[in-house]
């Protein structure tokens, strides 16, 4: 890949991403797809469906292409979109926001995330981050001239120490970014976590950002945003989307919910990245978002009973597993190098996992250096298969 000069790779390599050459390198997300293409394995790396998206949310977006729903929506998303987003929060959280002055739609969480941190955190701030993460946020708090302040979660519960939490939090941070539920490891934060985040925040006057895309996808009950917590919405930007939920990872169309002054600064940013975007797809996810309750909780069941046929399998094969209580996700400890281990499955068994090592900095990769992220995000059938494939193993040299 060529390099990219300027800001991007001053950041790349502030965060620890560029490759042993000195390129900015492909993300693990792209390098392992195009294995499990060139391979023929079966992907179960990056995460994303091999099922549609549900026939009305489809149906929508054919509708809007045919009305002409084709040019630019509002720089803060489709009116329709912005209502059914407050509709949502309210219905599922019972947290109100206006649609006019506290909703933003954004192409996908990612540029929700991005525009968020480049709007309000300046360079030196420090933004308390959970670790192992999601592979944007060290580029996007890099780009931003920030500091990455990690606290670890730790195989196998991978839920953060108080004490660890308490003291990575200072009158430095501007903010803490919680990305829960948690990819890549599955969990979903205890309550402890979530009150000691908020009064962590309002004592030091810090923003909390969450990144909430697998709100959906907790298997046991239903997801708590920190928002909802008494102290943390006025300083809480929350974010989301609808390619986890709606199975349409590749339409990009996200958005955040935060108070008034908060969305108009990150629209400032906002406005010169996309501008806007998704035009048709804005219809279709407010369509999704209106689903009724057994939608939601039937996603949630069936990833669930997803994450139990990969979990199985993985355990049949010989490995440990964390048990994960939502998302597309299931770490396995491979008792070798991760990054080894990825990097030869496609051949020796017809799989691609992703090493843990993609998700944690420089300084922290051997926290992590035994463990693979699996996606159960993929029909049943595919799912068994790939665990006969991973059971081969078994009793080969590892
Ligand atoms: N945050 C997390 C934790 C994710 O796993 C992903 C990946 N899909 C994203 C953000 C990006 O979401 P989107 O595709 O909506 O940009
Ligand atoms: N969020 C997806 C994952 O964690 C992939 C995102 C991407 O390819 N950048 O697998």
């Amino acid at each position: 890949m060529t390099t990219s000069s300027g800001p991007w790779r001053r950041a790349a390599d502030a965060a620890g991403l560029l490759s042993e050459r000195g390129d900015v390198a492909p993300t693990i997300f792209a390098e392992m797809s195009a294995l499990a293409a060139a391979t023929g394995a079966i992907n179960l790396g990056q995460g994303f469906p091999d099922e549609d998206p549900p026939a009305e949310v489809l149906a929508e977006a054919r509708e809007a292409i045919a009305r002409g729903e084709n040019q630019y929506p509002p720089g803060r998303g489709a009116v329709g979109l912005r209502e059914a987003i407050a509709r949502h929060q309210a219905h599922h959280y019972g947290i109100a926001v206006d649609p006019d002055r506290e909703v933003l739609v954004t192409a996908g969480a990612t540029e929700a995330l991005s525009a968020t941190l480049l709007a309000l955190v300046e360079p030196g701030d420090e933004v308390v981050v959970f670790e192992p993460f999601y592979d944007a946020y060290a580029a996007i708090i890099a780009l931003a001239g920030a500091q990455l302040v990690p606290v670890p979660l730790e195989w196998p519960d991978f839920q953060p120490d108080l004490d660890r939490l308490a003291d990575a939090v200072g009158d430095r941070t501007r903010a803490i970014l919680v990305n829960d539920p948690h990819n890549p490891t599955g969990a979903v934060f205890s309550p402890d976590v979530r009150e000691l985040i908020v009064r962590l925040a309002e004592r030091h006057d810090a923003l909390i950002v969450t990144d909430e895309v697998y709100e959906h996808l907790v298997f046991d009950g239903s997801h708590t945003p920190i928002a909802s917590l008494p102290g943390a919405r006025e300083r809480t930007v929350s974010i989301s989307s609808g390619g986890k939920t709606f199975r349409a990872t590749g339409w990009k169309i996200g958005w955040l919910t935060a108070p008034q002054d908060l969305v108009t600064a990150v629209q400032t940013v906002k406005q010169y990245l996309t501008f806007t975007g998704g035009a048709p797809f804005q219809p279709a996810v407010a369509r999704g978002l209106g689903l009724p309750d057994a939608f939601f909780e039937e996603t949630a069941r069936d990833m669930g009973r997803k994450a139990s046929v990969l979990g199985d399998g993985l355990r049949a094969a010989g490995f440990a597993i964390s048990p994960p209580s939502a998302t597309y996700f299931t770490v396995a400890d491979v008792d070798d190098d991760a990054v080894a281990f990825c990097r030869a499955l496609p051949e020796r068994a017809g799989v691609v996992g992703i090493p843990l090592t993609a998700f944690s900095s420089a300084a922290h990769r051997e926290r992590y250096a035994t463990l693979v992220r699996f996606a159960a995000c993929k029909r049943i059938e595919v799912l068994e298969e790939a665990a006969d494939r991973l059971a081969q193993l078994r009793g080969s040299t590892r």
